[in-house]
């Protein structure tokens, strides 16, 4: 199916007339809608002051708009944001959270706090059409893509969940976004790039382009678009270094085998040694972590600025996979470091919560309907926690 086939049919649902939601739209249709309330431009940055540094989730708050005016908004717009689902906090401060979407489908995010740096996984799409089979998330069958509003609803939720509004300045628990949730970004790039215009436009909710990255399976035609649409930080999920082995663990590698995608990395726009390309690694026990596979990726990524992430994998009930021993993934280290390739071990997170992606909705989805709701933790804490790296793409 071609890219724009896609789109067509994995659209989120449209606006059904009612009063319409603000949250979503870009600068330009913020000023169209406002005119067509007969207001002047200067209205449109004032809700867009409200909306995205403020966090106004009531037009009554916004009180440098008339009365008058903030009651015409109230009876035809929404300010709408992602309903809690089900809300999870790890001991280590990871947090959690499926939304629930006007249409009833869930997605999930999660925030990870680190010493100098907050950061958030969003996701980009209900379910993924990918099938990697590694992934949880690959388990779920696409069922579409998200909005713009649904994308940065999810940072929006985040803001309100760390009582972080105004957008402050310095001192931020969230400082950095990943796509790299359920859904693959770069068949939903549209909504995505719209979404993530509205994240770094410095009158809001400000987070810059060098704090944000995308992560592709490797969608080959619309990675230079991505770059030159965002200029955003690209990660790879490459996890294999052989098209044998890679077809089989990211399927999509069967249409954009390892060669291309290569080509698009190098040419991928602002790549230089300061803004390398992270290649994501998981590690599979006896499936691609043998010190051969090491010397095999470092040639592959020779001529690339490249950093690694090494991935211990995080089993789900069902996988064929186990994770690599921590002496396989030490040598695999060892070898990329010493041919000067930065390869952290990513260290888990959230292990005593459903962190693992995908994993929250397919529990919410064994639940009988009427108890899909906020007090839904109940329920699932009954479910045995898995041990749970997070926040890695459908890890
Ligand atoms: S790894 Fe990413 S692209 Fe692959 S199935 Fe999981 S969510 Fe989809």
């Amino acid at each position: 199916m071609s890219q724009s086939a896609h789109a067509r049919s994995f659209a989120p649902p449209a606006d059904t007339g009612g009063r319409r939601n603000l949250v979503g739209l870009s600068r330009t249709e913020m000023e169209a809608e406002i005119a067509g309330l007969g207001e002047p431009a200067f209205r449109a940055r004032q809700l867009w002051h409200w909306i995205y540094h403020r966090g106004a989730t009531d037009f009554a708050a916004m009180t440098t708009l008339s009365k008058d005016f903030r009651a015409r908004l109230a009876d035809t717009h929404v300010l709408w944001r992602p309903q809690v689902a089900t809300a999870q906090q790890s001991q280590d401060g990871t947090r959690k959270w499926l939304l629930r979407l006007p249409d009833g489908q869930e997605v999930e995010s999660v925030h990870i706090p680190e010493e100098d740096r907050g950061t958030l996984c969003v996701s980009s799409q209900v379910g993924c059409t990918l099938t990697c089979r590694f992934c949880h998330t690959g388990t779920q069958r696409l069922v579409r893509n998200l909005s713009a509003a649904e994308i940065v609803g999810q940072v929006m939720l985040a803001r309100d969940a760390l009582e972080e509004w105004p957008s402050p300045a310095e001192g931020r628990q969230l400082t950095n976004l990943v796509m790299m949730g359920m859904g693959e970004p770069l068949y939903n790039l549209d909504n995505v790039v719209k979404a993530l215009k509205i994240v770094m436009d410095p009158e809001g909710l400000s987070i810059s382009k060098r704090k944000i990255t995308l992560s592709t399976s490797g969608v080959v035609p619309m990675m230079a678009r991505c770059g030159e649409e965002l200029g955003v930080n690209l990660a790879v999920s490459l996890h294999a270094v052989t098209d044998n082995l890679r077809n089989e663990l990211v399927p999509i590698n069967r249409k954009y085998p390892l060669a291309d995608l290569l080509t698009a990395c190098r040419a991928y726009p602002g790549v230089h040694n300061a803004r390398r390309i992270t290649f994501e690694y998981v590690m599979l026990d006896g499936v691609n972590d043998s010190p051969a596979d090491a010397h095999a990726l470092v040639r592959l990524l020779r001529d690339i600025p490249a950093k690694v992430n090494l991935i211990p994998f995080n089993p789900w009930p069902g996988t064929a996979y186990a994770c690599s021993t921590p002496a396989a993934m030490d040598t695999f280290a060892a070898i990329l470091m010493e041919a000067h390739l930065a390869s952290p071990i990513r260290q888990p997170r959230g292990q005593d919560i459903m962190a693992a992606c995908g994993q929250l909705k397919s529990a919410s989805q064994r639940l009988p309907r009427t108890a899909r709701s906020v007090d839904t933790l109940a329920a699932l804490e009954k479910e045995k926690p898995l041990p749970a790296d997070t926040a890695e793409e459908g890890l």
